[in-house]
């Protein structure tokens, strides 16, 4: 049987819960960058140009009519336009 010390064990065990959480860290962290579930529904979402209003349309993917003004928004001047 391994004798061990009362502190040497609690150091142990805290070692490996620290060691734990940063290994979680980095993988959280890795993984952040990477597109994640709602990634291709970001296509969907549209801003009026005309009275800023955001919406959902899925069905047009170039041109599409905001429901509240009733204005035509191009894909190209939504939200989308800062990604790459
Ligand atoms: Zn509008």
């Amino acid at each position: 049987m391994i004798k061990i010390e009362f502190s040497l064990a609690i150091a142990l065990y805290l070692i490996l819960i620290i060691c734990i959480i940063f290994i979680c860290w980095i993988v959280i962290e890795s993984r952040k960058d990477r597109p994640g579930l709602f990634s291709s529904e970001r296509d969907f979402f549209w801003q009026c140009d005309t009275c800023t209003y955001l919406y959902v349309d899925s069905k047009h993917a170039v041109i599409s009519q905001c429901p509240r003004c009733g204005s035509y928004n191009k894909k190209e001047e939504t939200l989308n336009k800062d990604t790459p």
